[in-house]
């Protein structure tokens, strides 16, 4: 029997404000331990949490980014469970009423087009963090930091849509792309800006019902979330298929060894006993600010996708290309505008300036081969006036000299030589050297042509025009003279 795997991830993102979610701390990461806190976010008794207003918009932001319906009202929860990082004994969510529902985020990959839905997008603060390692008695003791308390996040969980592992980690680098655009997450998944509950099982190919699903915890990369999932995955279905069943459980990765490794059972689940956290009135927001926060989003990944491939008639693999960076689909698309050889503009962007850029580990605002100095190589190559070898060295001299494509051409003489007078005389020596060539022409080899032609662009350093030179052999040729 064959088996599929079902995936849903439910991801941890900061939003990216300078103060916390509840009171005026500052967020900012490596501080020395402790001194970014105060009685609210270290849960001492007494203190009320104040919401930062700057919250419930990046958190607006994220869910209309992600084809949400922001909700109305929204109501604050207390999840309360015991763990020494959590000095007040609950950490204040978002439960039953979530920010926002039902989303969407679609993407391609590899041609496919995918689809995932997005359950909710709630509000909530970080705990803090337990160091186990690093002191001289780390073996007996764990050290608190709670820096990290109360900062704010955004968790967003997904419908069971996908069925990859490689596709779970195409959707999370989307969503990592998607919400650093819109400014609400600033990506940096080292310092746990961004991080992945993934939950998957695994059932027959047929079956509807979902399988018993196991969640494995606090993934921060897009590979140990692919190769997690790849060994979730062989693991159930090995299970299943002996007959087997799989156990509700979570699981934690283990990089170094490369496979997942029980953290607690369903039995040990918590029960976390969540009621409406009563020092925070609904939140209540109105449809006109909504809309406004709606109406300040930049265009984002995909629907920038849908529109190079629509208005520059792009395949949809270099639309997607283009399209994951802003800057990159902007740099195409003034070089587009100027040259008008859409085509001829992406290919020059994904190819030679992609590898210059890679090879000098720049970014495409410290290039100073601008869209305008491209677009006019471009029109010298589509007018013939450069031949495509050349195009090539010109390119690197302009990389090089920061000079345009018509100094270089001109004061190196590079131009295509597409003058059948001047290329007349070429031909005439090149067969007049070659008589082998031309009796194994003559003789049917026709592969001797191809011979014949790039004697020609060799000699003339590649600045022959090489239809010309072609249509001019076989002329001489076929006269038979
Ligand atoms: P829980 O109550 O255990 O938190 P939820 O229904 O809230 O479960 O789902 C949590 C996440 O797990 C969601 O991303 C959801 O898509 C995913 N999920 C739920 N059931 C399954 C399943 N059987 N297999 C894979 N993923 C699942
Ligand atoms: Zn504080
Ligand atoms: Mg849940």
């Amino acid at each position: 029997m064959d088996y599929e795997a079902v995936i849903g991830l439910e991801i941890h993102a900061q939003l990216a404000t300078d103060t916390k979610i509840f009171c005026g701390c500052s967020t900012r990461f490596g501080a020395p331990a402790n001194t970014h806190v105060c009685p609210v976010c270290l849960g001492m008794p007494g203190v009320l949490p104040v919401l930062n207003a700057r919250v419930v918009e990046l958190g607006v932001r994220a869910a209309l980014a992600l084809g949400c319906t922001v909700q109305p009202v929204s109501v604050f929860a207390r999840k309360n469970y015991f763990y020494p990082d959590l000095p007040k004994g609950y950490q204040i969510s978002q439960y039953e009423e979530p920010l926002a529902t039902d989303g969407r985020v679609s993407f391609t990959m590899a041609g496919e087009e995918h689809a995932v839905g997005i359950v909710r997008v709630h509000l909530e603060e970080d705990a803090g963090k337990s160091l186990h390692e690093g002191f001289t008695d780390s073996a007996r003791s764990t050290y608190l930091d709670f820096n990290r308390s109360g900062v704010p996040l955004i968790e967003i969980v997904t419908r069971p849509d996908l069925r990859a592992p490689a596709a779970a980690a195409e959707f999370f680098q989307r969503l990592r792309a998607i919400l650093t655009a819109v400014g609400v997450n600033d990506g940096n998944m080292e310092e746990g800006s961004l991080r992945c509950d993934a939950n998957v099982s695994v059932r027959p190919v047929g079956e509807t019902r979902l399988g018993t699903k196991v969640e494995v915890k606090n993934i921060n990369s897009f590979r140990f979330l692919q190769r997690a999932l790849e060994f979730e995955i062989d693991r159930q279905t090995d299970l299943v298929r002996g007959g087997g069943a799989v156990a509700q459980e979570t699981r934690l990765w283990n990089s170094a060894a490369g496979r997942t490794a029980s953290m607690r059972s369903k039995e040990e689940a918590h029960d976390y006993r969540y009621f409406p956290e009563p020092d925070l009135p609904p939140l209540r927001l109105e449809a006109e600010w909504i809309e406004s926060v709606g109406a300040s989003l930049p265009e984002l990944p995909d629907a920038r996708r849908r529109r190079l491939k629509a208005e520059h008639g792009l395949p949809d693999q270099d639309a997607a290309w283009l399209a994951r960076a802003p800057e990159m689909a902007a740099y195409f698309e003034a070089t587009a505008a100027a040259c008008g050889h859409p085509r001829a503009a992406s290919h020059w962007v994904q190819g030679p300036l992609t590898h210059r850029m890679k090879a000098a580990g720049i970014g495409i605002d410290a290039v100073r081969v601008g869209a305008e100095a491209l677009a006019e190589l471009i029109g010298l190559v589509e007018s013939g006036a450069v031949s495509g070898s050349m195009a090539k060295d010109v390119f690197e001299r302009m990389w090089e000299t920061g000079r345009s494509a018509r100094e270089i051409v001109h004061a190196e003489n590079l131009s295509q030589i597409g003058d059948a007078g001047a290329l007349s005389a070429l031909v005439d020596e090149a067969l007049a050297a070659q008589p082998d060539a031309v009796a194994r022409y003559r003789a049917g080899r026709t592969g001797a042509l191809g011979f014949l032609v790039g004697r020609i662009m060799r000699a003339t350093r590649g600045q022959a025009n090489p239809r010309l030179v072609d249509s001019l052999l076989r002329e001489r040729l076929d006269r038979n003279d």
